[in-house]
């Protein structure tokens, strides 16, 4: 099905080649995504897949010293990724993630300073937007930067942030006016090793990855360390997501056909009363049913990467149509899955019990299912209101 895809008509020759990462998923990612499924320790594991990544040269398709991301190849790969791998997936997710401010809104010299280590997997990225009391809506967000001569003292805290103890750089979202909600925001970005700087907290999360809080405390950057103009901040960040959100679409289509793999393998090799559970017409309903929400989840994902590609502009809409739809229907295509394999379905460290526990939190991160409505169904009455003043 992932070849059929490639055909359709979003995509030219170079988005037909990536292809390649298949087969170097298979071989050299093999061993990594073998001690995740084992149980590894998730903090060992991904900085090795980030460096693996960087020398096979495919986080050139997650950052850009030209200032442009290819929506399309971010999705492939996402695609291509989640299928074997949450884990592979999550650590070349984030080093576009944690960059995509500079790539997008950084100067020449921020790009040169911040990609290239991204780029080649030497250094790790985070994205750190999130607080405890302004996940679903950032506007209100409470951490501050305020100007003391040349500098930014950055104080506050961050929570949900993905790498957080990982990372050597983290792209941070602060106040900088007193203005309220989105028009006070700016976007820093802050090294590690910056004094004032701290990892408050790791977080376990059902499927296990690098997560953790953020202190700010007196944190001072140089004036260089603000992207964009002070203000733009929630712009930046809300443009960023435009990007990412279709791309979280492509890592749950890529994990919901890693569900079907699975599932065609094991219909057709377990027996029930003589016969072949994929022969039974109620089997074949549910793997109807999951093909074609692969499909549908697979096609608004492209779409809006088109859109955002060949378009361009803000993509919004799509880009929220692409999450909702194909987060919620991969959670459903895993259900199926695990109701198909019976017991062994439940069984820890089976392919689709794992499954079941890693698609959970794309239906939250950058912005819940809920969110994606409220955005969807906001543009439409816009457009309406605007049609009928017309
Ligand atoms: C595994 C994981 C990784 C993450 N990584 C990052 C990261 O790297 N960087 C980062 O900045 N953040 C990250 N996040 C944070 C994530 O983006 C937030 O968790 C998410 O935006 C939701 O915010 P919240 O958890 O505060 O939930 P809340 O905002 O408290 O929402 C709780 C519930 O209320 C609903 N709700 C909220 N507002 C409304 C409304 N107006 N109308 C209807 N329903 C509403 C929500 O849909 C949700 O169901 C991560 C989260 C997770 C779980």
């Amino acid at each position: 099905m992932f070849d059929e895809t490639l055909e359709w008509p979003f995509f030219d020759a170079r988005h037909r080649e990536l292809k390649g990462l298949e087969r170097f998923a298979d071989q050299d990612l093999q061993s990594l995504i073998q001690q995740e499924h084992d149980g590894a320790d998730v903090y060992a594991i991904a900085p090795q897949m980030v460096k693996t990544l960087g020398a096979g040269g495919w986080l050139e398709h997650a950052a850009s010293l030209d200032g442009r991301l290819d929506s399309r190849s971010l999705c492939l790969v996402r695609d291509m990724l989640a299928r074997r791998s949450g884990l592979a997936e999550f650590a070349f997710a984030m080093q576009g993630l944690g960059t995509a401010a500079i790539t997008l809104f950084g100067n020449d010299e921020q790009r040169r300073e911040w990609l290239p280590g991204v780029i080649a997997g030497d250094r790790i990225a985070a994205f750190a937007l999130s607080e405890e009391e302004a996940g679903s809506n950032p506007a209100e967000m409470l951490t501050a930067a305020h100007k003391d001569g040349d500098d930014w003292v950055i104080n506050g805290e961050k929570t949900w942030i993905s790498n957080a103890g990982l990372a050597h750089q983290y792209v941070v979202f602060a106040r900088t006016r007193e203005a309220s909600g989105a028009q006070g925001l700016s976007c820093f970005i802050v090294a590690a090793h910056t004094p004032g700087f701290s990892v408050s907290a790791s977080i376990d999360v059902i499927a296990p990855h690098p997560l953790g809080s953020l202190r700010f405390t007196d944190c001072r950057v140089p004036a260089d360390a603000l992207v964009g103009q002070e203000g733009d901040g929630f712009k930046i960040a809300m443009s960023v997501l435009d990007v990412f959100r279709s791309s979280v679409g492509a890592s749950a289509v890529g994990m919901a056909r890693r569900a079907l793999d699975h599932t065609l393998l094991r219909v057709t090799q377990r027996q029930i009363s003589g016969a072949s559970l994929g022969s039974f017409q109620l089997t074949q309903d549910k793997l109807a049913d999951m093909a074609t929400a692969v499909d549908a989840a697979a096609l608004l994902v492209y779409r809006a990467a088109w859109v955002k590609d060949v378009v361009g502009g803000r993509t919004s809409r799509v880009a929220a149509m692409a999450k909702l739809f194909a987060t919620e229907e991969a959670q459903h295509v895993i259900d199926k899955a695990v109701q198909l394999f019976g017991g062994l379905g439940v069984v820890s460290g089976n392919p689709v019990e794992r499954l079941y526990r890693e698609i959970r939190a794309l239906r939250i991160y950058e912005g819940t299912s809920e969110i994606q409505k409220l955005i969807i169904a906001g543009q439409l009455l816009r457009s309406h209101a605007e049609s009928v003043r017309r």
